[in-house]
């Protein structure tokens, strides 16, 4: 059993492993050091996309915790975060003054990812997002077969996403918010947002934490 299944209900800190633990699944001190973004949109090079928004810089130790998430067999973590992104979206279409979306998007993972990892954690997130917030979620689109993002260089990448999502229904009409993990170039949200975009609907993309460009370190 992986260490951190024998921790998981002994109410220990997920980042620390120390005793106190708050409803986030840290204990005070890891909460407070979370490094969180302004309640702003995150402006980006968006072109199918509204608005951007992310409640983490990637940095340590949301990085740990999101790969722990990913790749450690954990998907309860997602329990613990979604509270954080939820807050974070209420404060930023708040500060926008726009709506928040009728429609909740998780970025698909491929088939083979799902049946090697056994979970999208996009979709986990977005389940708890759902909860929280009330706004239901749909997934319209499907990824096509492609190599893991990870083991690929960055032009790889942007030939696999030009054709990497099929459509299984579309969202007319709809404001949308597609739900990731992380964002990093923003290729990916993109990617789904310009399908969805193929009818008129109006695209936002949502992620826990956001790869700050180098200038603004
Ligand atoms: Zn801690």
């Amino acid at each position: 059993m992986h260490l951190w299944q024998r921790l998981s209900n002994t109410g220990f800190c997920w980042l620390c492993r120390t005793h106190r633990l708050l409803q986030s699944g840290l204990c005070v001190t890891c909460f407070a050091d979370l490094p969180r973004l302004a309640p702003r949109p995150i402006i980006g090079g968006q072109q199918a996309t509204r608005l951007w928004l992310a409640a983490f810089a990637y940095q340590q130790p949301v990085m740990r915790w999101i790969h722990d998430l990913k790749f450690n067999n954990f998907p309860r973590l997602a329990v613990h975060m979604a509270p954080m992104l939820a807050a974070q979206a209420i404060k930023v279409y708040q500060h926008e003054r726009v709506y928040m979306p009728d429609v909740l998007v998780p970025v698909p993972l491929s088939n083979r990812r799902w049946l090697s990892r056994g979970y999208n954690q996009a979709r986990l997130l977005a389940d708890e997002l759902s909860t929280l917030l009330g706004i239901p979620i749909q997934e319209p689109l499907q990824r096509r077969h492609s190599v893991a993002n990870h083991l690929s260089n960055a032009q790889q990448r942007l030939d696999n996403l030009e054709q990497a999502f099929a459509w299984r229904e579309p969202l007319r009409g709809k404001r949308i918010a597609i739900i990731d993990d992380v964002i990093t170039s923003g290729a990916t949200v993109e990617a789904v947002a310009q399908t969805l975009r193929q009818v008129p609907c109006v695209v936002d993309a949502w992620s826990l934490a956001y790869t700050l460009p180098p200038e603004s370190e």
